[in-house]
């Protein structure tokens, strides 16, 4: 894919006048550090930034709230015209070929296409895959296979086993080591606590059943409720152990091979997968910037993944994400807020089963990562923002960023996104730069219904709040402009 370049229309000239009156109240800020080293006050650094740059953060709320359901309705075409954009699909290349004449149409410094090779999988015909219980009665089961799954064996035959619930690894090592597990097909019931905390009995699942000698895998969707949804997701496979096929099923199947196993009854399930590894295929990371006016080598990244499972039309997951980057972007432009630092949006491909996407930025841009200031990432759903997790950097960055945070808010638009929760990592995308040495923050929104519809068919654009999308693009805005700003470079 091409690389274009285009340069945007000088600043709008009223800010200047703003550049100018504020251009006191920055030395405020950079007494502040040269009063303190490094690490000036809590209190002195708040008091200087909230001096120098709140006008120009009321104006960024002000102005997102007034996009009204202009960023929504680009959502609803990313999401509803190209669907899915599973890697290697046609979806995912039209949907970044028009998210990239979209960035340009709005007169973003540069829009380029990076190209990155992505795996490619493919689930198959609905039809040939299906789960039944067989025994003691007959019930259809909504399935979907993990992605990356290898498929059953006999192309539209069905395996039949006896199947075996257990709610955890423990209980099923426990099985394994008496053999009580071998040739039947695992229901892994996990318990909902969090994504954190079961998505091990996801992405390992086959690898533990199969070490006890299980010939396929069913995990309990990763949920806090559901409709009979099933959730798909990745899943991986460890070199030396045997790759059996592995699917999602819902909560309530799940539940309810429980309960018939706790009253006696011996189950037994067909399972059918048709799910194939492709070759390798070309796709692309799209990057955009807003060039800083006088460091432009240095900075900050605002990052969400283009690509999306083949179930839904990744519309949260993370539509959200790249529609309210691209806008935080845009409206900086539009306001004729060119910081000192650049400000660079990144859509990363492959995210979602493979993290080729990230992997391939921080490979390109190696040389660079010393002057990547900090890079935030919004793939966690755009619902109203409470404020944002941080990992990496020092004590004295987790200061600097949260005296930023006390500047997110905004009581006449419902802004409030102040809380800085420090957290072990971050976006996956940006996980190469924080192992890299890079500060990162995701963006922190009301997580409520997230996961009731994370990875499903239901991940669609009704589920996202034009008002909500605003303020995260407020917010996200808000962040990078002053992080890309401030007289002294975030400290490491
Ligand atoms: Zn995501």
């Amino acid at each position: 894919m091409g690389i274009v370049q285009r340069v945007c229309p000088s600043a709008r000239a009223g800010i200047l006048y703003i550049y100018a009156v504020s251009a006191c109240v920055l030395l405020l800020v950079t007494v502040a550090y040269m009063s303190y080293g490094k690490s000036p006050s809590a209190h002195i650094l708040r008091a200087a930034l909230r001096a120098s740059y709140a006008t120009r953060i009321n104006s960024i709320f002000e102005s997102a709230a007034k996009l009204h359901t202009k960023p929504w309705a680009k959502l609803a075409t990313l999401a509803d015209d190209f669907g899915s954009r599973l890697s290697g699909s046609q979806g995912l290349d039209d949907a970044i070929d028009w998210t990239a004449r979209e960035m340009r149409a709005d007169g973003l410094d540069s829009v380029e296409l990076i190209n990155v090779t992505v795996p490619v999988w493919r689930r198959g015909s609905r039809s040939a895959s299906y789960a039944s219980l067989i025994s003691p009665r007959h019930a259809d089961l909504a399935v979907m296979a993990l992605g990356g799954s290898v498929p059953t064996p006999g192309p539209g035959e069905a395996l039949e086993a006896e199947a075996v619930v257990v709610s955890s690894y423990g209980e099923l090592r426990t099985m394994g080591a008496i053999g009580s597990a071998d040739g039947k097909i695992v229901v892994l019931d996990a318990a909902w606590v969090s994504y954190d905390e079961n998505y091990e009995y996801r992405s390992r699942a086959a690898v533990e059943a199969a070490r006890v000698g299980a010939v396929a895998v069913l995990v309990r969707s990763l949920t806090p409720h559901s409709i009979y949804s099933v959730h798909t997701g990745g899943m991986h496979y460890e070199p030396g152990v045997v790759q059996i096929p592995a699917g999602a099923i819902t909560t309530e199947d799940a539940d309810m091979l429980r309960r018939m196993q706790d009253r006696g009854h011996v189950l037994s399930l067909a399972l059918a997968l048709n799910c194939s590894v492709g070759p390798p295929a070309p796709s692309a990371n799209v990057v955009a910037e807003l060039t800083g006016r006088t460091h432009p080598e240095q900075v900050v990244l605002l990052g969400a993944h283009i690509d999306a499972w083949d179930v839904g039309t990744g519309a949260m997951d993370d539509g959200g994400g790249v529609v309210a980057v691209w806008h935080a972007l845009s409206l900086l432009h539009s306001l004729g807020l060119r910081p000192a630092r650049t400000i660079r949006v990144v859509l990363f491909t492959n995210e979602e089963n493979g993290l080729a996407g990230g992997q391939a930025y921080a490979e390109h841009y190696a040389s660079e990562l010393g002057n990547h200031v900090l890079a935030i990432e919004s793939d966690s759903g755009v619902f109203d923002p409470r404020g944002f997790y941080a990992a990496g950097g020092s004590s004295e960055t987790a200061a600097a960023l949260s005296a930023v945070a006390t500047l997110l808010s905004h009581p006449p638009t419902h802004v409030d996104a102040r809380a800085m929760t420090s957290a072990l990592e971050t976006g996956a995308d940006i996980s190469p730069l924080l192992a890299a040495g890079v500060p990162t923050l995701e963006l922190q929104a009301d997580g409520g219904v997230y996961f009731d519809y994370h990875h499903t068919r239901a991940d669609t654009a009704d589920k996202i709040d034009p008002v909500e999308l605003n303020r995260c693009i407020g917010v996200l805005a808000a962040m990078a402009y002053v992080v890309a700003d401030m007289p002294e470079t975030l400290p490491r």
